[in-house]
């Protein structure tokens, strides 16, 4: 099946690596131009871009702090300024920050939120107001797409992990409620989320293909690799999905299905 973005421009945040990165890479595979949002590690998203250009498309890398409220606005003016418009917004920039609940710092508590969960919403309104501004495109039924990076754990509780969980659980309904409050601009907005995808956010347990342990989580029998979660991501962009809205995408080999259950008859 060939889906297309031609004539479409996306910001992806965190698009410097891991699942970000092979999204950016997908949707310019597809002919969407990409802004590459990157944090730290501007050789990274250099690469990205090289890769992008190298293949024919168009890409440019934007540095920007997803939860500082100017950073998103000049990433999204930069996004404006090069390719004109921004017809999708994937909100995947996410970090971890683990310790047991007990002995969690104010710091870590409020920093992954505020990149989880603050950074998501800010990159969302600033969205919305774009694509109320630019009004209907051409090459898109909606009036503009977010895309939301979940997780497993906006569902599955995460002990040692409670600043990540709740950031996860927030991103749901902050999905829902404003794909609720946009629906009706046509302003479709839905939400992945992943199980155990190889990437460096979890690269000690999916090293060689994930301990014997993580597998055990997964009932499909293996970990993911971001081209998993970047054709769920391009199906939700693309009018292939024109009807769906406010959907959370499991891209998870089953891990969201309570695999202990399965021989516990
Ligand atoms: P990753 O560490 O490779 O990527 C995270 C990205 O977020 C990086 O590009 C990083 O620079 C960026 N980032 C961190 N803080 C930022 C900030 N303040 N501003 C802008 N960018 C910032 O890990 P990943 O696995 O690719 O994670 C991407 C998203 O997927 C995250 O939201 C993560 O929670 C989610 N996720 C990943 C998995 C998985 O198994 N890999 C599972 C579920 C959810």
């Amino acid at each position: 099946m060939h889906i297309t973005l031609e004539d479409q421009t996306a910001i992806v945040t965190g698009a410097n690596s891991g699942l970000g990165r092979g999204i950016a890479l997908a949707f310019a595979r597809a002919g969407a131009n990409v802004v590459v949002n990157y944090h730290s590690h501007q050789d990274q998203a250099d690469e990205v871009v090289a890769a992008i250009t190298a293949a024919g498309g168009k890409a440019i890398a934007f540095q920007a702090d997803v939860g500082e409220e100017a950073d998103v606005q000049a990433l999204f003016a930069a996004a404006i300024e090069r390719f004109g418009a921004i017809d999708i917004v994937v909100a995947n920039s996410g970090r971890q920050d683990d310790a047991p609940s007990a002995d969690m710092t104010l710091a870590q508590w409020e920093g992954v939120l505020k990149t989880n969960l603050t950074g998501q919403f800010l990159c969302m309104r600033e969205a919305v107001r774009t694509f109320r501004k630019q009004g209907q495109r051409q090459a898109s039924r909606a009036l503009g797409k977010i895309i939301c990076m979940s997780s497993v754990h906006q569902r599955i509780p995460w002990a040692g992990h409670v600043n990540y969980a709740a950031s996860k659980g927030g991103v749901h309904l902050l999905m829902e409620t404003m794909a609720q409050e946009m629906a009706p601009e046509r302003i479709r907005i839905n939400a992945i989320a992943p199980g155990a995808i190889k990437t460096p956010i979890n690269a000690e347990v999916t090293a060689d293909g994930g301990t014997d342990d993580l597998l055990k989580l997964i009932p499909y029998g293996r970990v993911g690799q971001p081209d998993d979660v970047a054709n769920a991501a391009l199906f939700l962009a693309s009018d292939l999905a024109d009807y769906v809205v406010g959907s959370t995408l499991f891209v998870d080999g089953g891990m969201a299905l309570y695999p202990g259950f399965e021989d516990n008859g």
